[in-house]
């Protein structure tokens, strides 16, 4: 295959992962335009290579719901007392950005039908609503999915090992994942 064939495959094929989960940002340096303005602190968005972590004042973790919060605080202060940190790089985004990830799946896929068997519309996403994280780090992804119940954290899909959510209360039992991951 020619060599450029062959890069503007492996974008394509990232772009194409980055909108089947809807959880990575896109590789772009310069924050994402959508609309009439970039997309800012103030959408949540946390640009790629940077993370979070659980008591920043920014709108992506001030605005998460205050009960998955309060579960994620106390999840990653028993994570770090075995040396795992947990941070997070996607959490409460704003309707505006949510269009923008879904605007990016209808040019991966072709169609607004097609798009949203992938990625979910503005407000229907749980990250609109502040009821969802992507947390960073395999390390931190295996403490969740293990003990992440004991604060009633639950992976909410299949093949999302970053996404949680609160399904549960403390120490309850976390629903089997979704197979499909629209998160
Ligand atoms: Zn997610």
């Amino acid at each position: 295959m020619h060599p450029r064939r062959s890069v503007l495959h492996i974008a394509l094929a990232l772009s194409a992962l980055a909108a089947l989960t809807g959880c990575t940002s896109s590789a772009a340096v310069a924050p994402p335009v959508t609309g009439s303005a970039q997309l800012t602190d103030d959408d949540g968005y946390i640009p790629e290579g940077s993370s979070l972590t659980l008591d920043s004042d920014l709108p992506a973790v001030r605005r998460l719901d205050p009960a998955l919060l309060d579960a994620l605080r106390s999840a990653a202060s028993a994570a770090s007392d075995r040396g795992t940190a947990i941070t997070i790089v996607d959490g409460w985004r704003s309707e505006r950005y949510q269009e923008y990830l879904f605007a990016q799946a209808v040019r991966t896929y072709g169609s607004e039908q097609e798009a949203s068997r992938w990625v979910k519309r503005g407000a229907d996403s749980a990250h609109v609503s502040g009821k969802a994280v992507d947390i960073q780090t395999a390390d931190a992804m295996d403490f969740l999915s293990r003990f992440g119940s004991e604060w009633g954290l639950c992976q909410t899909y299949a093949n999302e090992r970053w996404h949680f959510e609160l399904l549960t209360g403390p120490g309850g039992d976390c629903p089997a994942p979704l197979a499909d991951g629209r998160g």
